[in-house]
């Protein structure tokens, strides 16, 4: 067979053109340091989108993969096997919830707990109690059902006729809600802390006003926690900062620390309207996948590792905020743990693209949340050096572009 040069030109040959990757192509990374096929080097300050919970070829998850790799890699869900189980055991006893639904990835399982909902509300009210609220700027994956809930038209423009019944609110805003959540709702999905929206976090008061309505009016409050779970925030999940308990939660991304893995958590009571046959997943809970949860979750959930976030996250926070005054070029430092958003003001409104271009070309990988918010999500066990090297390049970059 010829042999194929893969470049990165290769990319736009053969994949469907929803993606505009970087010029160069990664090739290997080690903790929170990632090395392009030329070699150069990067500090990764964006952790594949908060999914890196331990960097890199992590040796807690190289020993996981290569200890499951030689056991069993899949099995239908007609068997079950102990790494799945232990996973939804880990979660059972460090969360709210009595019940786990595993699959593979965040809009999996926000698709799962909005078809939960709708099948509750079906077999305790009956007809007709199936409206879903949601909010403005929120984000929830992309399968049709969760796009239609998440709060960005553009993500579903073109693809309708979208699923009924979903109303969009303003976020943190408590006038809009009363007269919306009634009793033909069936659930309220929200993200404690909106990550695509921009790094939000929810007015304490705002959630507790959902969970009152959510009790009042018999529906579900369901938190997306697919990017602030698993220690993001710096609490293992953000509700449990907020003190707000909802009935179902939606893990995934930071969960597999790399391994498409996700979970949807629930009580007892929600968890029976999931009978034999309702909902599945052919890849959900295998035991690959659970095997590397299993040590990401291990080591998150060790004594004084949530501490560390918390540290680590005062100096990104304090460093983020001395570039800022020195430059001019953010209005604020926002979210929380190791999570946060620099809001663009002046001439570099809506340019957090070139910002996260020249950071790229200084030498460290940065997120962005929308057209004005540089978003910063490293790894959770990103080291004092790493962070220190990576923040000097991401000064460097705005040097440059603000003074050029
Ligand atoms: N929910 C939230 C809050 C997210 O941030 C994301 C991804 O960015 C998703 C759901 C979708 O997750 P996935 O891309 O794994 O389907």
């Amino acid at each position: 067979m010829e042999e194929t040069r893969i470049t990165r030109a290769t990319f736009d040959e053969v994949f469907t053109p929803n993606y505009a990757p970087a010029a160069k192509l990664l090739e290997r990374g080690l903790g929170s340091r990632v090395w392009d096929v030329e070699g150069t080097e990067y500090i990764d300050l964006s952790a594949g989108i908060a999914v890196n919970t331990l960097g890199h070829a992590a040796p807690e998850m190289i020993s996981a993969v290569t200890a499951q790799a030689s056991k069993i890699w899949h099995h239908s869900n007609a068997y079950a096997s102990e790494p799945g189980i232990r996973l939804a055991r880990t979660l059972v006893n460090n969360t709210f919830a009595d019940k786990v639904f595993l699959c593979s990835s965040g809009g999996e399982a926000n698709e799962a707990a909005l078809k939960l909902a709708r099948r509750f509300a079906f077999d305790n009210y009956g007809d007709g109690k199936h409206e879903i609220v949601s909010f403005q700027k929120a984000f929830h994956g992309r399968t049709l059902f969760t796009v239609s809930v998440g709060g960005q038209p553009k993500y579903t423009e073109g693809f309708g006729p979208v699923p009924e019944g979903i109303h969009h609110l303003p976020y943190n805003d408590l006038d809009a809600l009363a007269d919306v959540i009634n009793e033909r709702t069936c659930a309220v999905m929200v993200e404690p802390v909106q990550g695509e929206g921009g790094l939000i976090e929810g007015d304490p008061v705002f959630l507790q006003r959902l969970r009152d309505l959510c009790d009042a009016n018999g529906a579900l409050l369901i938190f997306d926690e697919v990017q602030s779970g698993v220690g993001r925030t710096g609490d293992f999940y953000a509700y449990m900062g907020y003190g707000i308990v909802p009935d179902i939660l939606t893990s995934a991304k930071g969960l597999g620390g790399g391994i498409p893995i996700g979970a949807m958590l629930t009580t007892n009571e929600v968890a029976a309207s999931l009978v034999i046959g309702t909902h599945g997943s052919t890849f959900g809970g295998n035991p690959l996948a659970a095997s590397v949860a299993n040590a990401v979750l291990d080591e998150v959930l060790r004594h004084g590792f949530l501490e560390r976030v918390s540290e680590h996250a005062a100096l990104l926070r304090a460093e983020l905020e001395g570039i800022g005054d020195r430059f001019g070029i953010f209005s604020e430092v926002r979210g929380r743990g190791l999570w946060l958003g620099a809001v663009l003001q002046g001439d570099w409104v809506d340019r957090s693209k070139d910002v996260a271009s020249a950071a790229f070309e200084a030498g460290v990988m940065v997120l962005r949340a929308g057209p004005n918010v540089v978003r910063f999500a490293p790894a959770l066990n990103i080291t004092r050096e790493e962070l220190t090297v990576g923040l000097s390049r991401f000064r460097r970059a705005v040097e440059t572009l603000t003074l050029a």
